[in-house]
């Protein structure tokens, strides 16, 4: 079956169609600023590369002719002016920085998708009422600081310049002093925040980096909401003992303890899948057991938990539920437990009246979407506090994301990219 192209029929308005050669032209250009070893994108938050990616796309904003302005921690901004000079801007962008070995796409889709958007709107001369705007944030990703949507949380007032003097990357370098180098002093960083009158909405075009769209076979995805982690240390403590003369039934081996809870984690989460209204995802990604060899029952073992939803009840209720399970384990098997809260984030919802246009929009051009929660956090978690927000996904290839395989298909992203043109222009000039 052929796949329908951005340029298909079908369309009741008269509106441009976005340039998806050029579209792709300038991912590609972007994607190999930074690529490695098979394929690999490698552009952290200030290092050269970055740096450089974000030179290119100023040089692409210039070439627009948009207005550029970049702010105290190098947020790029690249207005086309609208007619009302009043009016609040309708915002669209996403982020250039990358993982380590990380994919093309996270990110750049959303920045270089909106640039996109607002030059097809341009060279066409479509007037809008409010400006339009495109954003590239600074040091979304956290794996250089350990320091996630760095810029969005900026511009939101989300975070106190303070709070980043103590960040630390793997080579010990801090953040202050990375800052101090690229000329930019503590107090550049006050009053970042964005006036949120100066706002109408925020629009994210991102890769899914999860598997459901490809599973259904749809190729837009509509998000309600951006899911928020709770994360635990759960340890047991037993009694490390001899694996050859401690019989069954007197072991307090804090291992096996560890595999009840971990199963059980399992279950209750899988109660609550696949595509519910509350979904709930729970993972044990690492686990350290003491004394950690073979000839002796495992005395301590230490699991992190990481437990996601959408609703922040069913996040509550599974956490409690997990809880709960720890401590009736360890009664059973006379050991200890404790659980210990690392980190407990709220869900956030994006806004209902920009997804009822965007899915106006899509009923209208006969694209089929699915409306859908974000695993992952984004720049829009941020955007969402400030100004009425919005995000679109589009499918990645089995799910990959985060991995030089990461993939979507250039007709997925042009459409992603048109779909993202409408509804910055229907909103741009339709009242809320
Ligand atoms: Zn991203």
């Amino acid at each position: 079956m052929k796949r329908m192209s951005p340029a298909a029929p079908h369309r009741p308005s008269t509106l441009p169609i976005i340039n998806q050669r050029r579209l792709m032209r300038d991912l590609n250009a972007i994607g190999r600023i930074g690529i490695g070893n098979r394929g690999a994108v490698t552009r952290l938050v200030f290092s050269v590369k970055e740096l450089r990616s974000r030179q290119v796309l100023i040089h692409l904003m210039r070439q627009a002719e948009l207005k550029i302005h970049i702010d105290g921690i190098g947020n790029i901004f690249g207005r086309l002016d609208g007619s009302d000079p009043k009016a609040p801007a309708v915002l669209a962008g996403s982020h250039l920085d990358t993982v380590i070995h990380g994919g093309k796409y996270d990110g750049p889709v959303g920045v270089i998708g909106a640039l996109e958007a607002i030059r097809t709107i341009r060279e066409n001369r479509i007037a809008t009422r409010s400006p339009l705007e495109v954003v590239c944030f600074v040091g979304e990703e956290s794996s250089r600081f350990g320091f996630s949507t760095l810029g969005s949380s900026l511009v939101a007032g989300e975070v106190h310049p303070r709070d980043l003097a103590n960040a630390v990357d793997a080579q010990g370098t801090k953040l202050a002093d990375v800052l101090l180098s690229l000329g930019i002093s503590p107090k550049r960083l006050r009053g970042l925040t964005r006036n949120p009158k100066s706002l109408k909405a925020y629009f994210e075009l991102h890769i899914e980096q999860g598997p459901i769209l490809e599973a259904i076979g749809k190729r837009i995805g509509l998000v309600t909401a951006i899911a928020a982690p709770s994360r635990f240390r759960i340890i047991f403590t037993g009694q490390a003992d001899h694996s050859g003369t401690t019989p069954m039934e007197m072991r307090k081996d804090a291992l096996v303890a560890s595999a009840q809870l971990i199963e059980f984690i399992e279950k209750t989460c899988r109660k609550f899948s696949p595509m519910a209204k509350g979904r709930v995802v729970g993972t044990v990604g690492a686990l350290k057991i003491e004394p950690g060899v073979i000839n002796a029952v495992p005395g301590r073992a230490e699991l992190s938990v990481d437990i996601r939803s959408t609703s922040a009840q069913s996040k509550a209720r599974v956490s409690r539920m997990v809880t709960k399970q720890a401590q009736q384990i360890a009664r059973k098997r006379a050991i200890s437990v404790e659980v210990l809260t690392i980190r407990e984030e709220d869900p956030v919802p994006l806004d209902k009246r920009l997804l009822r246009v965007t899915k106006e929009i899509c009923d209208e051009k006969q694209v089929v979407y699915e409306i859908m929660p974000s695993g992952a956090g984004h720049d829009a978690m941020q955007m969402a506090k400030i100004t009425p927000a919005a995000m679109i996904f589009i499918p990645s290839q089995r799910g990959i994301s985060h991995n030089p395989l990461e993939w979507t298909d250039p007709d997925d992203i042009g459409l992603g990219t048109q779909l993202l043109m409408e509804t910055m222009i229907r909103v741009a000039n339709e009242q809320f």
